[in-house]
């Protein structure tokens, strides 16, 4: 596995490989890497002849100073993970590389950033948005590979690739999880032992929610059970929960005429911002 820090050296790098004939897959991180980021990596192999993630923590997309202080850092470790899982090339370059100046381009993804993580994070998708449209075209991928963890993300990077005509595949690619459920998430290193065996409860809500919406619930009725559910089980502070249409994610009131939906929460557990969801076919 071939490591860059400097755009330059990277891009050269791609260059060769493309007049060879080689087709690219990306696989864009912010490091601390699990099973959920190598099973793009794996899913990018599957596809695409070379394989290059990055890793970059991006301060611009973190509207929290304290979370990204605590944000975990493993480049080391991560450089091993990828290697063992067949990357061609780690992309790891520093904040004065990518940002040499704050950048002034502004992002606005209308309603898309302005529900559930865009309420609780201001600016955050703009950020995102910045980062990844950067990475776009530095890496300049065939395709690229994100993960339905993060499904407001996705939606956002969608809009993104339509709306400045990138050429390239999107993939969106399923949420590994731990045993109990818990979707794998580089924030769950912060967790406490005993914050850790609580913390499936997000996906047991999550799979409550299915079923009653499998046996024709009202939306509006399995939301206030699940938030008092969260009130009951003491240990979350919940910021979101919510059922809602899969292309906009507004929030929906009724069913009918809808094939999925997509059931989103967002809670803290101590410190800890956790965020998952399904989708649900109906
Ligand atoms: P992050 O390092 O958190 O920015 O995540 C990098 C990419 O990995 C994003 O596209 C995430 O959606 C994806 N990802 C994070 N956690 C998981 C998971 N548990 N399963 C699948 N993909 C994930």
């Amino acid at each position: 596995m071939e490591i860059f820090s400097q755009i330059a050296d990277l891009q050269k790098h791609l260059h060769g490989l493309r007049r060879a004939g080689q087709s690219v897959g990306f696989v864009p991180t912010m490091g601390a890497l699990h099973q959920g980021h190598l099973s793009l990596i794996e899913a990018a192999r599957q596809t695409n002849d070379v394989v290059v993630a990055s890793v970059f923590v991006n301060p611009i997309q973190f509207n929290n100073p304290s979370d990204l202080a605590v944000y975990p850092r493993t480049l080391e470790a991560d450089g091993q993970m990828l290697k063992a899982a067949g990357c061609h090339v780690l992309f790891a370059p520093s904040e004065a590389e990518m940002y040499p100046q704050p950048p002034q381009l502004r992002f606005d993804f209308g309603n898309l950033e302005r529900v559930l993580e865009g309420t609780f994070r201001p600016g955050h998708f703009n950020g995102v948005g910045v980062v990844v449209g950067k990475l776009f075209n530095i890496v300049q991928p065939d395709d690229a590979y994100f993960g339905q963890k993060d499904l407001q993300q996705c939606l956002v990077v969608r809009r993104l690739i339509r709306d400045l005509s990138f050429g390239l595949r999107l993939h969106i690619c399923p949420t590994v999880r731990e045993a109990d459920g818990l979707a794998m998430s580089s924030r769950n290193r912060n967790l406490s032992l005993a914050q850790r065996s609580q913390a499936g409860f997000i996906y047991e809500q999550l799979q409550y929610t299915k079923q009653q919406l499998l046996q024709g619930g009202a939306p509006q009725a399995i939301k206030e059970a699940v938030v008092q559910a969260f009130e009951q089980q003491g240990a979350f502070r919940l910021e979101y929960f919510d059922i809602a249409e899969t292309e906009t994610l507004t929030s929906i009131e009724a069913l009918a005429g809808l094939k999925e939906v997509a059931v989103c929460v967002a809670a803290y557990l101590g410190n800890t911002r956790l965020i998952d969801n399904l989708v649900i076919e109906l």
